[in-house]
């Protein structure tokens, strides 16, 4: 494939979205009725009101899923749902999915059932149809895609760049509790490894461990938007961690940020789990993944609107860009925001 004169760069220099720019350079969008191509949680098509949004999202056994602990139907209820978060994040109503699967034979028809089990309970929870897909082998694991197809009003979409100075920034729900359940599965699967005989014990955690292994996408904000009338300047979902898909939000906006230690909504189970592992709660709420909320900016004159909403919290404010990306502790000090995410390569 090489000549072993070429010059080899190493996936792991640019990291996951630096890839994604490299591949992606060069290309331009012709049609008329690409609206939004990449860079954003979905691609927005259309010539007409409503448009269409799609958003693509792959899961591969080993890297983002240890079937180990990770029950099948679990998985296809969870692929879906991370999928229809992207749909949500655009302030969009998903309305199909499609869902191809890669499998060796390891793998038996009735496993496969479990794992359309849970992509059928999702469709029927979230009212999407299953329209197609396409199987095919592997040589070992199981590789899933799912794509998901939306639809909004144009005027109504939330886009990542929009973001301005002065905008309040928000998160629904709470954060980082789905990765100290990913924490908790770890260390029973350890024990299990060590000891076969002892089975895993996750019922004391169901909280975080049901974060973990059977997350909901937030529908229902997108009603609650509605119903107040307010779209925010800008959305993204927190699939990768508050910091990171702030950060997504900030350079897309070319905007700065700073939000407050107090905002950032920990729940109480996942504050007292992460003391147990050594680990500082604010730092998994900020920076662990797989949370599903939604985080966006409103204009300040909305506030009003968003003061009688259900689970929302203001976290802090969009800045100028010269103002950096910054991190107000509890004890006063200011610090640059990091954004750690998820790292694959
Ligand atoms: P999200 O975390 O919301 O699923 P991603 O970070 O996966 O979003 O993707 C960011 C953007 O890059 C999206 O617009 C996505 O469609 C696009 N993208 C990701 N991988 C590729 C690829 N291999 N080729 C083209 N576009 C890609
Ligand atoms: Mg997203």
């Amino acid at each position: 494939m090489q000549n072993s004169d070429q010059p080899r760069t190493e996936i792991n220099t640019l990291g996951e979205f630096g890839l994604i720019e490299h591949l992606t350079r060069g290309f331009e969008n012709k049609q008329a009725n690409t609206i939004k191509g990449i860079g954003d949680d979905a691609a927005v098509i259309g010539d007409k009101d409503p448009v269409t949004v799609v958003s693509t999202d792959m899961l591969v056994e080993g890297i983002h899923f240890d079937l180990l602990y990770f029950p099948l139907k679990h998985l296809g209820y969870k692929l879906v749902v991370a999928n229809l978060s992207d749909i949500y994040a655009m302030n969009a109503t998903p309305k199909q999915i499609t869902v191809s699967i890669a499998i060796s034979n390891r793998f038996s028809v009735e496993a496969l059932d479990e794992l359309y089990a849970g992509i059928r309970a999702a469709c029927e929870n979230y009212n999407v149809d299953l329209v197609g897909g396409d199987t095919t082998s592997s040589q070992k694991g199981l590789i899933i895609s799912v794509t998901a197809i939306g639809e909004a009003q144009k005027n109504k979409l939330t886009y990542r760049n929009s973001a301005k100075p002065g905008d309040l920034i928000c998160l629904t729900g709470d954060v980082g509790a789905a990765y100290l359940g990913l924490q908790i599965m770890e260390r029973e699967r350890q024990i299990y490894l060590s000891n076969p005989g002892i089975q895993p014990d996750l019922e004391e955690q169901k909280y975080l461990v049901g974060r973990q292994l059977k997350p909901e996408a937030r529908r229902d904000m997108i009603d609650v938007f509605a119903k107040a009338k307010l779209v925010p300047t800008a959305m993204i979902d927190v699939s990768d961690g508050v910091s990171s898909d702030l950060m997504h939000i900030c350079k897309q906006s070319g905007v700065g940020c700073f939000i407050e230690e107090t905002g950032i909504p920990v729940h109480q189970d996942t504050k007292l789990m992460a003391l147990k592992f050594n680990l500082d709660p604010i730092t998994c709420g900020l920076n662990g993944g797989e949370d599903y909320e939604l985080l966006f900016t409103i204009d300040p004159k909305d506030l009003e609107k968003t003061k009688l909403l259900p689970d929302i919290f203001i976290m802090g404010e969009i800045t100028e860009k010269s103002e950096g990306l910054k991190f107000h502790t509890n004890g006063g000090r200011i610090v640059d925001l990091e954004a750690q995410g998820w790292k694959h390569f």
